[in-house]
C-alpha cells in the first residue's frame, strides 16, 4: 500500500537534517514507523533547565522544581505556566539578561542517556534490514521543555519535527510563554504526526479517514519517562500503538513498574540506549511486530 508521508513542516530556525527535501521525496512511497519521544528523564538523566540554565542564575534545582510546584498550587497556576515564568522572574531577580540565542547555546551542556547518540543510526539501520528498506523510520520529539533548548543540543537534527514549549522573547518585560505542551497536550502532537499534519498552523481537528492518515497508530512506540507521558501511552496504545516507559540509571523503577503492571506500557527498560540493552532489545521486538503486521496487511491488500 502506498502511503503519502509528506508532510508540512512548521518554520523553524535550524531545521533537523531529515527535514531535507531529497529525503521527504524519497520517503514518500514507503510505509513509515514513528518513535516519539519525550525528552526529560528518558533521552537526558535530568531536566534541560538543570545543566546551564539554573547554575547560570545559581539556583539548585530541587529548590527551583519545589518553588515551582508551591507557587502553581498557592496560585492555582498550570504547572508547566508557572516553570517557564519563573525560570525568568529568577533569572531577572539575579540580574541575569538570557536571550533565545542563550537558551540554545545552552544545549550543548544538556547530557543524555547512555547510547542515545548512536541510537538513531542503530533503529534506522535495523528497520532498513529487517524490512529489505521498504519501511522507512522517523524520530519524534514532544517534549514540555524548551523548544531553544532542544535546538542547541547534538541530537537536534536527528528529529524529523520537534513540538515543544516556547516563548516570546519579545512579548513584554519578561519573556512570555509562546507554546506550553502540558501532559495532556502532549497527545495533540501525536495527532498531528498520526494525519501528518506538522504545521503547527493548520488545525487538527477535522476529520481524516483512517486509511488517509500518512503514520497510523500502530506504527509507532512512544517512549517516555511516566511523569509527564501518561495520556500520550494512554492515546498511542487505545489506538494499537505502543508504548515503552523507561527510568534513568539514577532513579527508580517503580513508576515504570507501575506502568507496566495496570496495562499502560507494552514494556519498561533502564534508560539505556546502548546496543544490546534491554531498552535495544524490547524495541526492536515493537519494530519486529510493526514490520510484520505492516507485511500481513499488504498481503491482505493483494487479495
Ligand atoms: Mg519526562
Amino acid at each position: 500500500m502506498e502511503k503519502n508521508t509528506k508532510t508540512k513542516r512548521a518554520p523553524r530556525s535550524r531545521k533537523p537534517a531529515s527535514a531535507k527535501k531529497s529525503k521527504q521525496v524519497q520517503e514518500q512511497s514507503k510505509n513509515t514507523i514513528a518513535l516519539i519521544y519525550d525528552f526529560d528523564g528518558t533521552l537526558s538523566p535530568k531536566n534541560m533547565q538543570e545543566y546551564a540554565f539554573l547554575p547560570k542564575i545559581g539556583m539548585q534545582a530541587k529548590k527551583f522544581w519545589t518553588e515551582v510546584a508551591k507557587l502553581s498550587i498557592e496560585r492555582e497556576a498550570e504547572p508547566l505556566i508557572t516553570y517557564m515564568h519563573l525560570m525568568y522572574k529568577k533569572a531577572k531577580e539575579k540580574g541575569v539578561h538570557i536571550l533565545r540565542d542563550d537558551l540554545v547555546s545552552q544545549g550543548k551542556d544538556v547530557e543524555f542517556c547512555p547510547g542515545v547518540e548512536k541510537w538513531f543510526d542503530l533503529i534506522e539501520s535495523y528497520v532498513k534490514k529487517q524490512s529489505s528498506d521498504a519501511v522507512n523510520v522517523r524520530h519524534y520529539l514532544i517534549s514540555s521543555g524548551l523548544k531553544e533548548i532542544i535546538e542547541g543540543t547534538k541530537i537536534y537534527d536527528r528529529f524529523h519535527n520537534v513540538f515543544a514549549s516556547e516563548y516570546f522573547f519579545d512579548a513584554y518585560e519578561l519573556p512570555y510563554p509562546k507554546r506550553v505542551i502540558s501532559d495532556t497536550s502532549k497527545t495533540q502532537y501525536l495527532f498531528r504526526i498520526n494525519k501528518g499534519v506538522e504545521d503547527v498552523n493548520k488545525s487538527i481537528n477535522s476529520h481524516m479517514p483512517e486509511q488517509e492518515r500518512p503514520i497510523p497508530f500502530s506504527q509507532m512506540i512512544y517512549f517516555g519517562d511516566g511523569e509527564t507521558d501518561v495520556p500520550s501511552m494512554a492515546v498511542t496504545r487505545q489506538n494499537k500503538g505502543f508504548a515503552m516507559a523507561v527510568y534513568p540509571k539514577a532513579k527508580s523503577a517503580k513508576i515504570c513498574k507501575e506502568l507496566f503492571s495496570v496495562g499502560r506500557v507494552d514494556f519498561y527498560a533502564e534508560a539505556d540506549y546502548t546496543k544490546g540493552s534491554d531498552l535495544h532489545k524490547r524495541t526492536c521486538l515493537l519494530i519486529d511486530k510493526i514490520l510484520s503486521d505492516i507485511k500481513v496487511r499488504e498481503e491482505k491488500e493483494k487479495l
